[in-house]
C-alpha cells in the first residue's frame, strides 16, 4: 500500500491550492492529490462562462501546468474516486479497490450537482454544470439545439441562460423560488437580472416547479410544470444546487453539520489529523450575523480555508477569518459580492439599476454585512473595508452614489 505524508482527496480549488502552499510553506513530506475526474486540477467558474460559450479552451482552465505538479513532487492521481476512509487505520480505499495510506488528510471534495428526481430525469439530454466532462456533453449537442429549459435560477442557471442566449438558443428559466438568485442576493438585485434576461429574450418562470420531463426516444421534448404548462425543449440544463461529497467521511463517524464536515477556526474535523476545506467544511464564519455554522460554495472560500490548513500544517496556524467574497459574469454584467448579507434588515440602493452600474448594501442594526455591486468596481473594492470592519454609515450618505465608500469607512 503506498503511504503519503499528506493526502489531499479533491483536485479542485481547495485541494490544488492546498499542495501547492504546502510547499511554498517549505513542506517537505509527500503529498498526493486523489481526483476522480480524469484532469489535472482546473478552475471550475468557466465552465458556466466562457468554456461553455467555447471561448476559452480547456488548457486555459488549468490551474497549474504538468510541469508544475512534478516539479514540485506533489502526485496527482486522476480518475481516482475515494469510497471509504478508515480514520483509525489512516487508510482510504478507492472505489477501484486500491489502498492509500495518510499521515494527514485533507478532505476537499466539494460536491455533486443535486439531481432532479422527477419522472423524465434520466433522459439524453439533461445536463449539469460542475466538471468538464458535463460542459463537453452539453456542447456536443448545441449545434442541433434551439431550445433550452434551464432549471433554476442561480448562479449556474443564469450564467448558462446568458450564454445560451447570446448563441442565439431559444431559453426558459424555471426558478422554484419568487425571484432568481434568491439564495444569494437581496430583491432589488434579484429584480434587476430578471430584467436584464427578459429584456434578451430569456421566459423567466418563477414560482413555478418542475413535474415531469418528457421525451421522445429517449431524449428530452418537453418539461411539464406544475401548473400544467408545457415547454417544448430540446435541452435541460439543471443548475438546482450541490450536495457536498462526505458520505466516506460520515461513514467513518467524522461529524456532519448543515450537510457538510463541521471543521473548527484551523479547518480540523472531529477527527485526528482529519481535516476539510472549500465546499464541503462547514465552519463558523465571523461574517455571518446568523451565527449559525454554514458551508461557503466559492474558489475564494477555497484557497482561504487551503491556506488555513496550509499554515496549521506548517507549524505556524493561522485562525480562518476571511472575508467572504463572490463573482458571477452574465451577459456583460460583472456581479460582485462581499460579505454575507443573510440576516439582514435594511437594504440601502446606491445608484440607478437602470443606469446598469449600482450596489445594494445590507446592514444589520445599522451597521454593514454585504454590499453587491453590478459594474461598480469602485463599491465593491472600496466597500469591503466596510464589511470587514461592521462600520455603521450615515444611511443618506450610503445611498448617495456620489459620495466614495471609502470616505464612508470611518468607525462608528
Ligand atoms: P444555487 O445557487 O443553490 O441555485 C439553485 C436555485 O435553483 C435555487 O434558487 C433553488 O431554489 C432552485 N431550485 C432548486 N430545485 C429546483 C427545481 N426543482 N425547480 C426549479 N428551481 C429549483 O445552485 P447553482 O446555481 O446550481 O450553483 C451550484 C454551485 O455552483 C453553487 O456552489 C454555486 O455557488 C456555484 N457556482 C458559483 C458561481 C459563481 O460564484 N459565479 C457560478 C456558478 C456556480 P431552492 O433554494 O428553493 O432550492
Amino acid at each position: 500500500m503506498q503511504t503519503y505524508d499528506v493526502i489531499i482527496v479533491g483536485a479542485g480549488h481547495a485541494g490544488a491550492q492546498a499542495a501547492s502552499l504546502l510547499r511554498q510553506r517549505g513542506f517537505t513530506g509527500s503529498v498526493a492529490i486523489v481526483g476522480d475526474e480524469p484532469d489535472l486540477p482546473y478552475e471550475r467558474p468557466p465552465l458556466s462562462k466562457e468554456y461553455l460559450s467555447g471561448d476559452k479552451p480547456f488548457e486555459r482552465l488549468l490551474l497549474r501546468p504538468e510541469e508544475f505538479w512534478r516539479g514540485h513532487a506533489i502526485e496527482v492521481l486522476t480518475g481516482w474516486r475515494v469510497a471509504t476512509v478508515d480514520a483509525q487505520a489512516r487508510q482510504l480505499q478507492t472505489a477501484s479497490g486500491e489502498y492509500l495510506g495518510y499521515g494527514t488528510l485533507i478532505w476537499a471534495a466539494g460536491g455533486a450537482p443535486r439531481r432532479l428526481a422527477c419522472p423524465g430525469h434520466d433522459l439524453t439530454g439533461i445536463h449539469y454544470v460542475r466538471t468538464r466532462a458535463d460542459v463537453d456533453t452539453m456542447r456536443g449537442e448545441l449545434d442541433d439545439t434551439d431550445t433550452v429549459v434551464v432549471i433554476g435560477g442561480g448562479y449556474i442557471g443564469l450564467e448558462a441562460a446568458a450564454v445560451l442566449t447570446a448563441q442565439g438558443k431559444s431559453v426558459t428559466v424555471v426558478e422554484a423560488q419568487d425571484r432568481v438568485l434568491a439564495r444569494v442576493a437581496g430583491e432589488p438585485l434579484s429584480r434587476f437580472y430578471e430584467a436584464e434576461h427578459r429584456a434578451r429574450g430569456v421566459d423567466v418562470r418563477l414560482n413555478s416547479g418542475v413535474e415531469q420531463i418528457l421525451g421522445e426516444n429517449g431524449r428530452v421534448s418537453a418539461v411539464k410544470l406544475l401548473d400544467g404548462t408545457l415547454l417544448p425543449a430540446q435541452m435541460v440544463v439543471a443548475g438546482i444546487g450541490i450536495l457536498p461529497s462526505v458520505a466516506p467521511l460520515a461513514e467513518a463517524g467524522v461529524r456532519i453539520e448543515a450537510g457538510g464536515i463541521l471543521v473548527d477556526e484551523f479547518c480540523r474535523s472531529s477527527a485526528t489529523d482529519i481535516f476539510a476545506i472549500g465546499d464541503c467544511a462547514t465552519h463558523n464564519n465571523a461574517f455571518c450575523a446568523t451565527g449559525t455554522p454554514i458551508r461557503l460554495e466559492s474558489v475564494q472560500n477555497a484557497n482561504d480555508q487551503a491556506r488555513v490548513v496550509a499554515d496549521y500544517l506548517s507549524g505556524n496556524p493561522q485562525p480562518y477569518n476571511a472575508l467572504p467574497w463572490f463573482w458571477s459574469d452574465q451577459y456583460d454584467l460583472k456581479l460582485q459580492t462581499v460579505g454575507l448579507s443573510a440576516g439582514y434588515d435594511q437594504m440601502v440602493l446606491r445608484g440607478d439599476p437602470a443606469a446598469r452600474s449600482f450596489s445594494v448594501v445590507y446592514l444589520k442594526e445599522g451597521r454593514v454585512l454585504a454590499l453587491d455591486s453590478v459594474n461598480l468596481v469602485r463599491d465593491f473594492v472600496q466597500g469591503k473595508a466596510l464589511v470587514k470592519a461592521g462600520m455603521a454609515p450615515d444611511l443618506d450618505a450610503l445611498a448617495d452614489a456620489s459620495i466614495p465608500l471609502k470616505s464612508l469607512a470611518v468607525p462608528a
